[in-house]
């Protein structure tokens, strides 16, 4: 596999709003980040690897109903392309998915999915905790969900200010402009499990040294799977 680098823009921004946070993301390899094959991120090749490793284990059956949101159109593909889903799409603005949605009050009923795949959404909407109990909420008895943020090695306490509204200040706080907070890990999984879920870290103790290398992925990578 060969990979690009992640766009020159974020460092730039980084330093010109003055981002103390640039790089020292758990995942988001600065080096490897996009696959020149597919356009994959390298959190989506994660998530492939472990779909790929579910479905031999059989966590998986034909049938399965799965929602996936803000869908990444590499990953996406590979969804569709597994068989084993009802695979839908939801966005809030997003053009060509299969349903419009805000987090925060999503158009399902009750345990509606047995799988959901949902990535750097959290960190854009208003109220995080919301969107956590919907997503419990739509996600049937048994069934499990990707559920990834960006989150900062070290980093003491997620950083959450809402007063600040205008780009500078996001740019500086959480080194992007649509973020409304930045993720320390501890604050994560707490508020992950406080609404129900049970929470799995997957990291390289799980899928060893050469997948890590082999996908271009930072030693520091977790993959967090809920389940219900
Ligand atoms: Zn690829």
């Amino acid at each position: 596999m060969s990979f690009a680098p992640l766009p020159a823009f974020y460092e730039k921004n980084a330093r010109r709003y003055g981002h103390a946070h640039h790089g020292k993301w758990e995942m988001t390899p600065i080096e490897t980040y996009t696959c020149t094959n597919c356009g994959a991120s390298d959190r989506e090749r994660l998530y492939a690897l472990w779909m790929d490793q579910e479905i031999e284990k059989g966590r998986f059956s034909p049938g399965m109903s799965a929602i996936h949101f803000a869908p990444e159109a590499p990953l996406s593909r590979k969804l569709s392309r597994f068989g084993l889903f009802d695979y839908k799409t939801a966005d809030l603005w997003m053009r060509g998915v299969d349903f419009k949605a805000d987090m925060m009050d999503l158009p399902f009923e009750d345990q509606r999915f047995d799988f959901f795949v949902c990535s750097h959404v959290l960190e854009h909407v208003p109220n995080d905790d919301q969107a956590i109990k919907e997503l419990y909420r739509i996600t049937r008895c048994g069934g499990c969900g990707i559920l990834m943020a960006p989150i900062v090695v070290g980093l003491a306490k997620t950083v959450e200010n809402p007063g600040a509204t205008n780009e500078a200040d996001r740019w500086r706080l959480y080194g992007q402009n649509d973020h409304v907070r930045l993720y320390a890990h501890n604050d994560y999984t707490n508020k992950i499990r406080s609404h129900g879920f049970h929470l799995e870290e997957l990291g390289v103790q799980h899928f060893g040294e050469e997948a890590f290398h082999r996908l271009g992925l930072k030693r520091t990578s977790i993959l967090y799977v809920v389940s219900k």
